[in-house]
């Protein structure tokens, strides 16, 4: 199955300083991916190389196998079915659940038809079956600033989702979550990753133990090993660099 990413020998040079070093990175679609590691050890960066945010000083990282995002700006990357999302909810708090969703399906459509107010029936199922989905259905007349801290987390993905897009970044998607939040939330990336592929940068190592199927762990820069969190926990160097044992 041809990779939907993958970098290979890839640098970011902050100011001499390298966050990235010689990172090969190969990620399958379908796959729900965890990004795990010490603080400083370029999870974020790899995040923001993926959605165009950040430029490689060298290296290529191949989309779907063809597209270079390193020559791509970040809404061209948007565009070609790449969809971020960080931690603070960027929604309109005054609007209601369902209208956030309906703007976020219309921005995708183009200016005219974000100006014809009036929903299709095609509409009307999509956005149906993404509350569903974020399991919001029930909240949906709801203005988003009344919803709970994780509601307002899962809105946003479900604005992302509408884009259907076809790899999600997400950083720390369960932070500052009650038990209960979190558990749906890592439901929601096994419902996401059924459709979509997902990469997940995770500090919260329960939330990983439990949710995780496949872990990537860096440190400088580099990936220092790949696997199911059982075998990776088992490395002694991930033990050493991460793990302080
Ligand atoms: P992680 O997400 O694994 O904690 P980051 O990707 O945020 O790590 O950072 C990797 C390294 O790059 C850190 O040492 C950080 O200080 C540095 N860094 C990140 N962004 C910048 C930047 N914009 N300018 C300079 N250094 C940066």
């Amino acid at each position: 199955m041809e990779p939907i990413i993958s970098a290979r020998q890839l640098e970011v040079d902050f100011d001499g300083f390298k966050a990235i070093r010689g990172l090969d990175f190969t990620l399958h679609p379908g796959e729900l991916r965890f990004l795990i590691g010490p603080n400083g050890a370029g999870k974020t960066t790899l995040l923001d190389v993926l959605c165009g945010k950040v430029k490689p000083s060298k290296g290529r990282v191949l989309f779907k196998g063809y597209t270079d995002l390193a020559r791509h700006q970040e809404h061209q990357i948007a565009q070609l079915g790449i969809g971020r999302k960080f931690q603070a909810p960027s929604i309109f708090v005054t609007l209601t659940v369902q209208e956030n969703l309906l703007l976020a399906m219309r921005q995708q459509r183009g200016l005219l038809s974000t100006l014809v107010a009036k929903t299709t029936a095609e509409q009307r199922s999509k956005l149906h079956d993404y509350l569903e989905m974020i399991g919001l259905t029930s909240k949906q007349k709801e203005k988003a600033g009344a919803l709970s801290h994780g509601e307002k987390q899962w809105l946003e993905i479900g604005m992302l989702l509408i884009h259907e897009p076809e790899l999600l970044l997400l950083d720390e998607p369960a932070a500052g979550m009650t038990d209960s939040e979190t558990e749906k939330t890592g439901e929601l990336l096994h419902r996401i990753s059924d459709r979509q592929t997902v990469v997940v940068v995770e500090h919260d190592m329960e939330f990983v133990r439990r949710f995780a199927k496949t872990v990537t762990v860096m440190h400088e820069g580099m990936v220092l090993r790949e696997g199911s969190m059982q075998e990776v926990q088992r490395d002694e160097r991930v033990a050493e660099v991460y793990l302080g044992r």
